[in-house]
C-alpha cells in the first residue's frame, strides 16, 4: 500500500477539539491512535494484578500550523513523576553517552569552576556526576523524589521540584543563573511547554547555552517508532517546530547534532536571540531536509497510523505462527516503549512467558496492562526460550552483544520495529 497516496484524513467531528500545546491552534488531525493503554511506567506489584487498572487514550494529534505532534495531558506529571521507576544509570550506553557529552560541552563552552551547569530532569545524577572530575559546579532539578535522593546520595545537589517560570524565578532570586542548561529527554515530558521554555530563558545567563535532546520526529516517522509514544511523552519534535518554540521565547537555535540515541535524536543548542553566538550552517541543512521529507505536509503525519497498524499485524502474525509451532518466547527489557507496543498489540502471557530487566526495581513486578512478569536477566538462561523479543530495540546491538551466549541453545532475537525481523546470534 502506498501510504503517500492516501488522502489526508481529518478527524471526525465527534472528537472534541482542543488547542495546540505550543501555538493554540485547534487540533484537527490524528497522527496515530494507539487505543487505550495504562501509564507505561506503572509497573504492578503482585497484589495489584487482581485490581482495577486505569487506562487512558493514546491518541496523538498533530497541529497543522506548527506541526507539533502531541498527546493531551491524559495523565498528570504529579502522578507520573513523584515516584519514577526509571533510573538512567541502568543503561550502560546511556551513561557513556552522558560522559562524552559532559566532556565535549565543557571544552566547547570553556566551562570552569566559576560556571554553573543546571540539568532539568536530572534523574539519578547519571549525567551531572561527570562534571565533578572536570571541576564544574552543578545543580540538578528532578521532580521524582526517590530518584533525586539517589543523586543527592552521590553528592549532586538536587532541587526536588517541577521546572518552569515559577522555579526559574526562585532560582535566579537565590543567585543561581546557568552557563549551561541541559535537558535530555525532558522537553517531550512537560505538559506546559511554553512555561518550561520561558523558565529556561529566565535562568540562562546572557551568553549561556541550552542543550536539549529529544527523539527526532523525522526518525520516528521514517523508522515507524510508534511505540515511543506514551502518556509521559506529551510532545514529539522536528527541528522546524523547535525553531518556532525558540523564536516564540526570544531564543535562537545556534546548532544541532544528530545522535543515535533513542532510535535517532536531535541535540539542539539554543542561546538568547540577542546573544553574540553564531548560527551553524547545519541548522538550515536539517530544516531543509525535514521539509524535503514532508514535515511541513500534513499528509505525512496523518498517514502514519497505517504504518503502525501494519507493524502490529506483522508482529502478531510472527508470534502466532511461532506459538502454533510450539515455540517458547520471552521478552528482554521492560521499558516504557515496550508497554506501548505490548498493549497496542495485545501481547500478554499468551505469547511471552516473562520478560527480564536489569533494573532491580522492576523485578517481581508486572508490566502494566498485559501483566507480563519481570525477572532478573539470568531467568533467560534458566528458561532457554526459542525466541527473545527485544523491547528496547534502540539498545538492540548492546543487548545482543551481552546476550549472544543464547546461541548455545539456538535462541533467536525478535526485533519488532520498524517491522518484525529476526536476528540469529549464531550468524554474527
Ligand atoms: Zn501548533
Amino acid at each position: 500500500m502506498n501510504i503517500q497516496a492516501i488522502e489526508v484524513r481529518r478527524d471526525q467531528a465527534a472528537r472534541p477539539i482542543t488547542g495546540c500545546r505550543l501555538c493554540g491552534t485547534d487540533l484537527r488531525y490524528t497522527f496515530v491512535d494507539l487505543g487505550m493503554s495504562p501509564p507505561c511506567e506503572a509497573f504492578l506489584q503482585a497484589d495489584q494484578v487482581d485490581q482495577m487498572e486505569p487506562y487512558f487514550p493514546l491518541h496523538t494529534q498533530v497541529c497543522d500550523r506548527c506541526f507539533l505532534v502531541q498527546l493531551k495531558e491524559y495523565v498528570s506529571p504529579d502522578e507520573i513523576f513523584t515516584e519514577y521507576a526509571y533510573f538512567s544509570s541502568y543503561s550502560t550506553s546511556w551513561v557513556a553517552h552522558a560522559k562524552r557529552y559532559c566532556e565535549a560541552i565543557t571544552r566547547r563552552l570553556s566551562l570552569n569552576d566559576k560556571s554553573l551547569v543546571v540539568e532539568l530532569a536530572s534523574n539519578d545524577g547519571y549525567l551531572l556526576q561527570h562534571f565533578g572530575p572536570l571541576g564544574v559546579p552543578v545543580l540538578g532539578v528532578e521532580p521524582a523524589a526517590n530518584v533525586a535522593a539517589v543523586a543527592t546520595g552521590k553528592g549532586i545537589p538536587t532541587i526536588v521540584d517541577f521546572f518552569g517560570v515559577r522555579l526559574a524565578k526562585k532560582m535566579v532570586a537565590d543567585g543561581k543563573r546557568a552557563d549551561l542548561i541541559a535537558g535530555n529527554n525532558v522537553l517531550a515530558q512537560v505538559p506546559d511547554l511554553n512555561d518550561f521554555v520561558a523558565g529556561m530563558k529566565i535562568l540562562l545567563k546572557p551568553e549561556g547555552v541550552i542543550t536539549l535532546e529529544f527523539p527526532h520526529i523525522e526518525r520516528l516517522i521514517e523508522e515507524n517508532q510508534f511505540d515511543t509514544i506514551y502518556h509521559e511523552h506529551f510532545s514529539y519534535f522536528s527541528l522546524l517546530t523547535i525553531d518556532m518554540v525558540a523564536q516564540r521565547h526570544g531564543l535562537k537555535v545556534i546548532d544541532v547534532e544528530e545522535l543515535p540515541t533513542h532510535g535517532g535524536s536531535l541535540r539542539v543548542y539554543l542561546a538568547h536571540q540577542e546573544s553574540t553566538r553564531a548560527v551553524a550552517p547545519r541548522v538550515a541543512d536539517v530544516i531543509d531536509r525535514e521539509k524535503r521529507h514532508g514535515l511541513t505536509d500534513i499528509g505525512t503525519y496523518s498517514s502514519f497510523g497505517f504504518k503502525a497498524q501494519r507493524a502490529k499485524r506483522d508482529l502478531l502474525s510472527f508470534l502466532i505462527a511461532a506459538k502454533n509451532e510450539g515455540k517458547t518466547i520471552c521478552g528482554y527489557g521492560a521499558p516504557g516503549k515496550g508497554n506501548t507496543l505490548l498493549n497496542y498489540c495485545a501481547i500478554g502471557t499468551d505469547f511471552l512467558d516473562f520478560t527480564v530487566d536489569r533494573n532491580p526495581y522492576k523485578h517481581g513486578r508486572f508490566t502494566p496492562g498485559m501483566h507480563i512478569p519481570i525477572r532478573p536477566v539470568d531467568a533467560i538462561d534458566q528458561a532457554k526460550p526459542h525466541y527473545i523479543l527485544i523491547l528496547p530495540w534502540n539498545l538492540k546491538d548492546e543487548i545482543i552483544q551481552q546476550m549472544r551466549h543464547v546461541a548455545a541453545w539456538g535462541a533467536k532475537f525478535i526485533v519488532p520495529i520498524p517491522f518484525v525481523s529476526v536476528i540469529d546470534p549464531a550468524e554474527l
